[in-house]
């Protein structure tokens, strides 16, 4: 255990119960840390709380307890517990694909589980949650007690980027490596997480409400899916009686998963229907050709990782939704999303506004729906809110 003292008056954080405990506000340090646990006490002493330590991290420390208990497999099961709790009160009928436990909006700070069926995927956000690795996988196997564990380690490589800029709440994205499919059911839709090779833990749970929203609206219509990773979003529509769904993304490799998913779900497809291409290209092509859609979706990814990227990325979604909203037809919809956490819902309300005031185009806000359920959002940590949708409806 590593005692961190902080410098005087800067202590309001932890006494608000912030779980980012920043390097700047450290004035001493006694002992190794190599158990990755960190008691950290005020100017005078006292101790205040108790985290994971992150020693390359700007954020040295990520707080689990605030009340003198000292984190440890007791712990990790009780906050699992709970976790497992919520979901079993939020999540839909047929759905065995959901975030388990989503780090500090489950008093887990660092800590990601998503669940596939009988796979679990553990993510460990950070080098102090890497090292309580043997702990935490074994409360997870109590807990959830999946047929299959699978353990990401992204913590390290996370911190020693993250020294370099703030740090932004996300969606998580663990390494690459071997394409592992792993089968579960949204909504009773049949897909397959990419847990090895594939982005996040393999599947972007997070826009589950977002689909069956689509779903209920898609009945008959035309549906332009960009970005569209494992073409979710196109089989959500089709299961609610879209027309036709064409899929847009700039990775073979997940539109090979959009055709796996379509006949998995026993949707006939042809090729015209995934479409390899850089979006800001293939949207410019689609409005040059006068191209209508019915409903657009818009799901790109994190423009901004750092603050200094906040100018650019807003750039690129104004432009982005622009010509997306050239596609829309009248009467239609657009679903633009945006989950960079460090483009807030105002701001990303606003660039949208900016992109339909130079498309000429009105909309009205329909709805807004970020993340689901079982991506809880401690008051404690506002900065793990980062999924905004806006549903525009075209007058
Ligand atoms: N809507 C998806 C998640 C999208 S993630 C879902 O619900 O599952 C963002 C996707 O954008 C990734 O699949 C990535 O390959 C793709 N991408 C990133 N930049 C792109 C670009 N410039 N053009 C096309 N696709 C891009």
């Amino acid at each position: 255990m590593i005692r961190l003292r902080l410098k005087p008056g800067r202590d309001e954080s932890v006494r608000r119960r912030h779980p980012w405990l920043f390097s700047g506000a450290i004035a001493s340090a006694e002992g190794d840390g190599s158990d990755g646990l960190a008691e950290v006490a005020d100017a005078g002493g006292r101790v205040l709380a108790h985290g994971a330590y992150s020693p390359g991290s700007q954020i040295v420390a990520r707080l689990w307890t605030f009340d003198g208990r000292v984190p440890g497999e007791d712990l990790f099961r009780e906050r699992l517990r709970a976790a497992r709790r919520l979901r079993e009160e939020v999540l839909p009928a047929e759905t065995t694909g959901y975030r388990a436990v989503n780090s500090e909006g489950d008093a887990c700070p660092g800590v990601l589980l998503d669940v596939y069926g009988e796979t679990a995927v553990l993510e460990l956000l950070t080098e102090g949650t890497e090292s309580w690795a043997p702990a935490l996988e074994s409360a997870v196997r109590e807990v959830f007690a999946p047929a299959e564990l699978l353990v990401k380690r992204s913590g390290a490589s996370r911190d020693r980027k993250q020294k370099h800029s703030p740090p932004g709440a996300g969606r998580g994205e663990g390494e690459g490596g071997e394409a592992r499919r792993v089968p579960f059911l949204e909504n009773g839709l049949r897909f397959a997480a990419d847990v090895g090779a594939g982005q996040k833990t393999g599947f972007f749970l997070d826009q589950r409400e977002n689909r069956s929203r689509l779903r209920a609206l898609a009945a008959g219509r035309t549906v332009l899916d960009l970005f569209s990773y494992s073409g979710a979003f196109s089989v959500a529509a089709l299961a609610g009686g879209a027309a036709r769904a064409v899929d847009v993304d700039s990775s073979a490799a997940a539109l090979e998963l959009s055709r796996e998913h379509r006949a998995a779900n026993g949707f006939a497809a042809g090729d015209a229907d995934f479409v390899e291409a850089d979006v800001f290209d293939d949207v410019r092509r689609r409005a040059a050709a006068g191209e209508r859609w019915d409903v657009v979706v818009c799901d790109p990814p994190a423009f901004a990782k750092k603050r200094a990227d906040v100018d650019r990325a807003a750039r690129g979604y104004k432009d982005v939704n622009r010509v997306a909203m050239a596609l829309v037809a009248p009467g239609g919809w657009l679903l633009t999303c945006s989950c960079s956490g460090l483009v807030g819902a105002d701001l990303f309300q606003k660039i949208v506004f900016a992109a339909s005031l130079d498309a000429g185009v009105p909309f009205a806000i329909v709805a807004r729906q970020g993340a689901g359920p079982d991506h809880p959002v401690s008051l404690d940590c506002p900065e793990g809110e980062y999924l905004k949708g806006l549903w525009l409806r075209r007058a």
